[in-house]
This record gives structure tokens, C-alpha cells and sequence, in this order.
């Protein structure tokens, strides 16, 4: 292994992209970077892998689905140690990453037929005679563009629900964590060794744009919500459909009745796991006036306990440097506009490390506020209720997430927050429950991965209609009669005429 370059920036050395730790600079990853012809080519060859995988059926995917899932769960210290070592996430939240995508592998591969497979359903009684029929299948080949700060737990909530439903996937992975993505494509091939059943290709945007225009049948595109809108526009050329699961600026709603320790505890994780790198994670809280000054005591009680730096730290470095930036702006106007740091502020960036940060009374128009921070860092500003607070939560044009922390009302709140997801009493659970869909509105997106409309969203809807009697009321023929068409206006007024 050799040191390379700013640490963690990638770069491409002969036609290889070179991934490395954000903390050391060491190299981990080196793999082949795809021209546009080498990533047509992928998906010329998944496409027969695509027929032979659908050709399995449920049955058949099932059970190396679930072979798979068993793979990444025996190996799951190997997977953390490449994540760890790639990403610079600390160890433990590498292996919180890689079970929640077990748990979706699982789900998927065992609800997959009772989802999308044959079904007859209910023929009403206009055309009585038809019997109805659905099934989804799927769409052949499904691009996955990643991005880097969920490296495995993003993908697979693709890449798990478009095999499931019968396609072939090419991922490309992002330039700052290609190994973790190759790692995933290798060992999905360990358990279906016959075919490109599961693909990657690598590089920067570009590769990604590839893929768009590449003729895949669906692109399922997770990163920023400003990439989001070139990978539209792109396909957009083709009318290839597209998912796309982008940025966030979550906000958590403090209530006067809540419990203001789980409120607290959750708060830290949910803003600062992973460094804050996180689309669902918390950037914003609004708690009432009668809680804020405890609960923002007990937050940075909390917060000021974790550890930073390397290895088993609590909060590990910034994995793309140049976000560092960004950070280190949102926190100078947040304290030029008069917010206060109550914990962290103007010295908390020393790359690649943000030491935790939180920033009370930020004026809402801040970039703090406003943009996706991606860092550890969190405003807590106090409002009058929570009708104020669900107010200013949707202010803005991200709705992916949220969470509301009290009792008497607290699903209530949720059910108004302007988002795809929340929490109550917790945050980011949301994305671990495999039963529920994950997609978010506004600036954040479209379409939903997990759950039942997660495999929905690859695969297509299609629709049979069998004639099983002769038409009573011959209406869809040139050889109706004046009478016919009298006795369907009079069946129509005694059906629905009321
Ligand atoms: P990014 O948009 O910079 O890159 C994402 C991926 O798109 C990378 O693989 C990149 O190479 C590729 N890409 C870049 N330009 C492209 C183009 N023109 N056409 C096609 N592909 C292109 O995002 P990122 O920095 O990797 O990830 C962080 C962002 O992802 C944050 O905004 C975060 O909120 C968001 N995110 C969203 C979710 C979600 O589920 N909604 C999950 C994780 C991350």
C-alpha cells in the first residue's frame, strides 16, 4: 500500500481509479476506470444475465438472495473493516450500516412473489364477463449510481430490491468508495457465479452519465440533489424512468411533553453518527420555548462527551475533503448572523476531523439553516409551539426525513412534517424497517426503495384482461345495436346514477 495524493480525494493513476482513507491517505481501493463504450458494454452483457436471473423466478432468487444475506452477515467484520478503512467511518457504524442492509437483502428476497408475482384481481361489474389479471415484471437492466457516506446500506437498498424483482443491476459505485462497491459486486457473484447477474462499473460523473444514456431500463440514482437533476436531464433523452433519493436537511421537532433525555440522546446520534454524513440526519432542531434551554443542555452534555479521530472514535473524519469547506462556511455565517456556539463553532473544522458543533439561535435564513451541512454539526433554534416548529421544518424544499420527540401529540406532528419519512421517539429508524418505503419529496427526490413500494419501483405494472363469457352489454363493437347502447345508458344510470 502507498500514500497518495490529498487523503481521500480520489484520483485516476493510467486509467485506474485510486480510492483512499480520508484519515491516512492510505490506498485502498484501485480498480479499472470504464470509458462510455466499457460501460455500454456492461449493460450488453447483463442484459442476457438479466433474462437468464428472471428466468430463476422467485423461487430461484430467492434462495440466492437469502445466500447472499447469509455471505455479508458472516463476513460482516471484513465488510465493516473495507468501509472503515475506504470511507473512514468508525468501526461501529460501519456494522449498524451493513445489517440494516442485511435486513433489507432478507426482506426483499422473501416478499419479493407476494408483492409481484401473478395475482388475479377483482373484475368489476361494467365488464363482468373479463377476468383481470396483474403481475409486475421487470425492467430488464437497473443502473445504481451510489454515493459514498452509506457505501452499502444506499446501493443495496437498490440493488437488493431490483434483483429481487428480477433485473440484472450495474452499480457504479462512487470515486471515494469504489472498493466497498466491487466488494458487494464480488461477492454477490460468489453466489451466482454463471452470469453478470450483478455489475459494476467505476469513475467519476461521468461513468455515472454513462450509465444514464446507456440504455438501461431504470436508473436508480442516490447522491445530491444537484447531481439528481443532470442525471434526469440525461435521461430524460431516452425517456429511461428514473428513482432518485437526494439531499436533505432533516429537522427534529421538540415538543413541550417530551421526554427530554431520549430526546437528547437521540438528537446526538441521529445528528453526528457518522460525522453527520447522513441524508436522513438531523442538521435542524426546533424544541419549544418551555424545554429549549434543558433539552439544549443535555445535547451538548451529550455531544461534548463524544470522542473524535481515528479508528474506534466516536465521530471519525469528513470522508470527502473538500465538504470541509462547506462546513466550516455554514458554521462562520451561522456565528456572523448572531447564532451562538454552545459547543464546537469557528475552530471546530481541523481536517480531516470536525470536532461536534452546535449552533443555538441561528437566524433561519442562514446557510446553516438552509443547505445541507453534511458535517457534525447541528442548529437548535426555540419556537413558540409546534405548530411554529412544523412551520419552519417545512420551510424549506428538502423533505426526505424527520423526527418529532413528545407524547400527547407527537404522531400528529409527524403526520404534517412535508416529508417521505419520520421518526416519533426516535431518529433515522425509518430507514432500518424494511416493511416501509424510503424516498423523499420536494429537492430530495422521487420514488420510493424498501419495502412493498420498493420492489414495485422496479418493475413495471402489467396488466392482462381474459374474456371469460360473452358481453351481455355489447358496447366494444361495431356490431352493437341502437338497443345495446340504450340498455348500457340505462344500466349506467341505475349503477351510478344515485
Ligand atoms: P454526488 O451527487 O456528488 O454523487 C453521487 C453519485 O453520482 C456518484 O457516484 C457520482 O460519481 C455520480 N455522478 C456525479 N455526476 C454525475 C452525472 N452527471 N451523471 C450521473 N452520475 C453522476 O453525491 P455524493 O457526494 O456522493 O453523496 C452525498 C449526497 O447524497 C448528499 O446530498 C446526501 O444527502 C445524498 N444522499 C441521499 C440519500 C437518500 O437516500 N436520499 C442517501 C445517501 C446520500
Amino acid at each position: 500500500m502507498t500514500a497518495v495524493h490529498v487523503p481521500g480525494t480520489p484520483v485516476i493513476e493510467d486509467g485506474r481509479l485510486v480510492s483512499t482513507s480520508p484519515a491516512t491517505g492510505v490506498e485502498v481501493g484501485r480498480l479499472p476506470v470504464a470509458t462510455a463504450e466499457d460501460v455500454a458494454r456492461a449493460v450488453d452483457r447483463a442484459r442476457p444475465a438479466g433474462e437468464w436471473w428472471a428466468g430463476l423466478g422467485f423461487a430461484g432468487r430467492r434462495e440466492r438472495l437469502l445466500r447472499w444475506r447469509a455471505l455479508l452477515a458472516r463476513r460482516i467484520e471484513e465488510l465493516a473493516e473495507l468501509v472503515h478503512a475506504e470511507g473512514g467511518k468508525p468501526l461501529a457504524d460501519a456494522v449498524v450500516e451493513i445489517v440494516s442492509a442485511v435486513e433489507h437483502v432478507d426482506w426483499a428476497a422473501r416478499n419479493a412473489r407476494r408483492v409481484l408475482g401473478p395475482r388475479r384481481v377483482r373484475s368489476r361489474l361494467v365488464l363482468a364477463e373479463f377476468s383481470a389479471h396483474l403481475e409486475y415484471q421487470p425492467h430488464g437492466v437497473v443502473g445504481v449510481i451510489g454515493p459514498w457516506n452509506y457505501p452499502v446500506f444506499t446501493p443495496i437498498g437498490s440493488v437488493a430490491y431490483a434483483l429481487a424483482a428480477g433485473n440484472a443491476v450495474v452499480l457504479k459505485p462512487s470515486e471515494y468508495t469504489p472498493a466497498v462497491g466491487q466488494w458487494l459486486v464480488d461477492t454477490f457473484a460468489e453466489v451466482v457465479p454463471e452470469h453478470p447477474v450483478f455489475t459494476a462499473v467505476h469513475g467519476l460523473g461521468d461513468v455515472g452519465a454513462a450509465l444514464c444514456r446507456s440504455g438501461v431500463g431504470k436508473v436508480a440514482f442516490t447522491g445530491s440533489s444537484a447531481t439528481a437533476r443532470k442525471v434526469m436531464a440525461a435521461c430524460a433523452e431516452s425517456l429511461t424512468p428514473v428513482l432518485l433519493e437526494a439531499g436533505g436537511k432533516d429537522a427534529m421537532i421538540v415538543d413541550a411533553d417530551a421526554d427530554l433525555d431520549a430526546a437528547a440522546e437521540a438528537c446526538v446520534w441521529g445528528a453526528l453518527t457518522n460525522a453527520g454524513q447522513t441524508c436522513i440526519g438531523i442538521e435542524r432542531v426546533y424544541a419549544v420555548e418551555p424545554v429549549f434551554d434543558t433539552f439544549v443542555g443535555k445535547v451538548v452534555e451529550r455531544a461534548g462527551r463524544l470522542t473524535v479521530g481515528p479508528d474506534d472514535a466516536d465521530i471519525g473524519p469528513i470522508t470527502m475533503p473538500s465538504q470541509l469547506d462547506v462546513i466550516r462556511r455554514h458554521i462562520d455565517d451561522a456565528l456572523a448572523r448572531g447564532g451562538r456556539a454552545v459547543l464546537g463553532g469557528a475552530d471546530a473544522v481541523q481536517p480531516p476531523y470536525v470536532r461536534p458543533t452546535v449552533l443555538v439561535d441561528v437566524p433561519e435564513d442562514s446557510l446553516a439553516v438552509r443547505e445541507e451541512t453534511f458535517g457534525p454539526t447541528l442548529t437548535v433554534n426555540r419556537v413558540r409551539d409546534a405548530d411554529e416548529a412544523v412551520a419552519r421544518a417545512n420551510a424549506l424544499s428538502y423533505g426526505l426525513g424527520g423526527s418529532v420527540f413528545g407524547r400527547r401529540r407527537a404522531v400528529a406532528i409527524a403526520r404534517r412534517l412535508r416529508s417521505g419519512m419520520a421518526s416519533v421517539n426516535s431518529t433515522l429508524t425509518f430507514a432500518g424497517m424494511s416493511t416501509l418505503p424510503f424516498g423523499g419529496v420536494g429537492d430530495s427526490g422521487f420514488g420510493r426503495i424498501h419495502g412493498e413500494d420498493g420492489l414495485r419501483e422496479f418493475s413495471r405494472a402489467k396488466a392482462i384482461t381474459r374474456r371469460r363469457a360473452r358481453s351481455l352489454l355489447a358496447s366494444t363493437t361495431f356490431e352493437r345495436t341502437p338497443a345495446d347502447v340504450a340498455r348500457l345508458v340505462r344500466a349506467i344510470k341505475t349503477m351510478y346514477g344515485r
